[in-house]
């Protein structure tokens, strides 16, 4: 666990500074909005989705480090994915955070999304790391209204 957690701090001031697929994308044919009161994140997803397939996905938004950093993550896992990967993977890693703080990581599914472990300990957290994720979730669903983490 030590390790995981050294890669957690790692990860998320990398993807803090630098994030991955940030700014709106031009041809985009999916968006979502979502919002975590408890926190103040605000995020917008976009995605190109051709039949099952996300040709491409960016996001923007203001928020806390941890949302920034999943959000910046999460477009990279999913991008070039189908959707019904995506939506596995969301699943994984929704129920790896549901899990109690001790409980094994599959790192091997979860790729880097793993290093997100350390957030069990802050439940509060977990609505800033989970929030990109019902984002596109959403955006895949179609769901019209805004995405809330409350
Ligand atoms: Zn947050």
């Amino acid at each position: 666990m030590s390790e995981l957690r050294e890669l957690y701090q790692q990860v998320i001031l990398d993807h803090n500074k630098a994030p991955r697929n940030y700014g709106r994308l031009a041809d985009a044919n999916r968006h979502q909005e979502g919002f975590n009161p408890l926190c103040g994140d605000h995020v917008h997803v976009y995605l190109h989705v051709d039949g099952e397939t996300i040709r491409d996905v960016s996001f923007e938004g203001v928020g806390c480090a941890i949302s920034r950093a999943s959000a910046s993550l999460m477009t990279a896992a999913v991008k070039g994915q189908t959707v019904a990967a995506a939506q596995e993977l969301f699943a994984r890693f929704h129920a790896m955070l549901m899990s109690g703080p001790d409980a094994p990581v599959d790192e091997e599914a979860l790729g880097k999304m793993a290093v997100f472990a350390g957030v069990r300990e802050f439940p509060m957290r977990v609505k800033c790391a989970t929030l990109a994720w019902h984002t596109v979730r959403a955006a895949l669903d179609g769901t019209a209204e805004p995405v809330s983490t409350d």
